[in-house]
Formats: C-alpha cells, sequence, structure tokens
C-alpha cells in the first residue's frame, strides 16, 4: 500500500470528496479549504511535484490544468478564479504528489502570501 495519502485517495483507499475523476485525473475538495470552492486535481500517476515531472507527462499536465477548468465552470466560477501549484518546500509544498489547487468564490488577492 501506498504511503502517499494522495496515492490513497486516488485508490479509494482513503475516503474524500471526488467531484471528478477518469482514467488520468482526480479532483476532490480540499479538507482545509481556503476558498468556498477549493478542489485538488491530481494525476492518479505518483509525480512528487512539477520539478520532477518528465518529458511524458507533459500532455497529461495539460489536461490537468484543462480539467480544472472545465470543473471551473461546472462548478458555477465563471466570474473568475485562481490555479496554484505549490513547488517544494519553499514554495508552500506540504503534499508531495503533483495537485493543481482551484480557488474560488471569493476575491482573490495579490500578491499572495
Ligand atoms: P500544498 O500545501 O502541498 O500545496 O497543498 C496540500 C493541500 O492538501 C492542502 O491544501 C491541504 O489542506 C490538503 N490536504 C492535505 N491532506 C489532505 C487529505 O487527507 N484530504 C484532503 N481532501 N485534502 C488534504
Ligand atoms: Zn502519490
Amino acid at each position: 500500500m501506498s504511503d502517499c495519502i494522495f496515492c490513497r485517495i486516488a485508490g479509494h483507499d482513503l475516503p474524500a470528496d471526488v467531484i471528478f475523476e477518469d482514467e488520468d485525473i482526480v479532483a476532490f475538495r480540499d479538507s482545509n479549504p481556503q476558498a468556498p470552492v477549493h478542489v485538488l486535481f491530481i494525476p492518479r500517476r505518483h509525480i512528487s511535484g512539477i520539478g520532477e515531472m518528465e518529458s511524458e507527462d507533459q500532455l497529461l499536465m495539460g489536461k490537468l490544468l484543462y480539467t480544472a477548468t472545465r470543473q471551473a465552470k461546472a462548478l458555477g466560477l465563471g466570474e473568475g478564479y485562481r490555479v496554484v501549484i505549490n513547488n517544494g518546500r519553499k514554495g508552500g509544498q506540504h503534499v508531495f504528489h503533483i495537485h493543481l489547487h482551484l480557488l474560488g468564490g471569493r476575491n482573490m488577492g495579490w500578491p499572495p502570501g
């Protein structure tokens, strides 16, 4: 069994509020939401961070971003939203399996913290 919590969520081995999944991607609500809508999009494939992507992962990561934009529409975020990928400890990454944050339902500040 994987000790990666996001691999376990993707495998339905840990519970999560999954809003979308297909053969490549799983999307589920963040357990500590930072906005009224806060969904995480992960590839099923375990890649620890965007710095560890390989050439063969380019299409998958494009699909990850595209899927997030489709789900943003479905979630009623037509007026705007933010996508964030934290990378590495100094980049604010805490879970080392690639995930794209979709945040919406409130106004976003800039610069981010
Ligand atoms: P990071 O800080 O790595 O960019 O984001 C990790 C995110 O995963 C955080 O927003 C955190 O709230 C979320 N998270 C951590 N553990 C779990 C979990 O077990 N379930 C869910 N749904 N979200 C989690
Ligand atoms: Zn993983």
